[in-house]
């Protein structure tokens, strides 16, 4: 073979197996951009904005409706239903105001790290026990308020039982029970053409900043994700508490159609997200 002959040989080699790389890399990692169209919000929204308040905190009802009813915004509380009858008659007024009632277990179970929870700590509960929590409050806001309830959230963002070698996810139950089940302080939004909604992420919104929960809307939409608030007080800035005047701001944000936001329940978002992805057969 003449040196020529080889130069040219091995040039057609090399270019082959690039073309072979580079079909390679596209059926490995699709491009960005074909994973963003596989997911649509509805026209003109590039985010997705739920907000939650859990425990049933008296704030809720006594402050939180009159913020919130007059902006039409419909929020998720995620209740205990102990709380719930020290309130009956504003629970009743959430429930005929369109807001959405999701469960958040009959006692309210977390790590006995946290010494309110130490004689009712998940590292002693088991399958069984954890299973009959959840259930037991379903039963009784069905009893309380007339409502089935379809999401959950995790007391404490917390979604183990047990310990050592003997700790289990209590996720796969929630799984069978619910639509969506969130959890609590996470670090990352929801992806809605990927996301867990048996583990959806909620993000914390008690002591912020208007300017603060604006902002991270904001980094949700670069992203086209589903952002889930998580609150308890309803009232003027303190402990645990979501800042009565930077909600009412917040609500008026997300309202208007120049910043592409959707607001909804946790239940509305979260069957829009399953409807879409049985719409393209996942
Ligand atoms: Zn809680």
């Amino acid at each position: 073979m003449s040196r020529r002959l080889g130069c040219e040989l091995i040039s057609v080699l090399l270019s082959l197996s690039f073309a072979m790389i580079v079909r390679e890399q596209s059926v490995c990692a699709p491009h960005p951009q074909a994973i963003a169209k596989a997911f649509h919000w509805p026209t003109g929204k590039r985010v997705a904005v739920s907000l939650s308040f859990d425990d049933a905190r008296r704030s809720q009802v006594d402050r939180g409706l009159d913020v919130l009813n007059p902006t039409g915004v419909k929020v998720t509380f995620f209740v205990v239903p102990r709380n719930v009858k020290q309130r009956l008659e504003g629970w009743k007024r959430a429930v005929a105001s369109g807001h959405e009632i999701g469960n958040h277990s009959l006692t309210h179970p977390c790590s006995g790290n946290f010494p309110f929870s130490l004689h009712n700590a998940l590292e002693n509960y088991t399958w069984e026990q954890i299973a009959q929590n959840v259930d037991g409050a379903n039963a009784e806001i069905q009893q309380l308020l007339g409502v089935h309830m379809v999401t959950f959230a995790y007391p404490c963002g917390q979604k183990f039982v047990g310990r050592g070698r003997q700790v289990k996810s209590y996720v796969p139950l929630i799984a069978e029970r619910f639509l969506v089940g969130r959890g609590f302080s996470d670090e990352y939004f929801n992806d809605p053409a990927f996301c867990d909604l048996a583990q959806a992420s909620g993000t914390v919104s008690d002591n912020l900043e208007y300017t603060q929960m604006v902002n991270l809307i904001s980094r949700a939409a670069t992203q086209g994700s589903w952002i889930i608030f998580a609150g308890h007080e309803i009232g003027e800035k303190g402990f645990q508490t979501t800042d009565a005047s930077a909600l009412a701001a917040l609500c008026k944000y997300i309202q208007d159609p120049a910043n592409g936001v959707w607001v909804d329940t946790v239940e509305n978002i979260g069957r829009y997200i399953q409807q879409q992805r049985a719409g393209r057969g996942k």
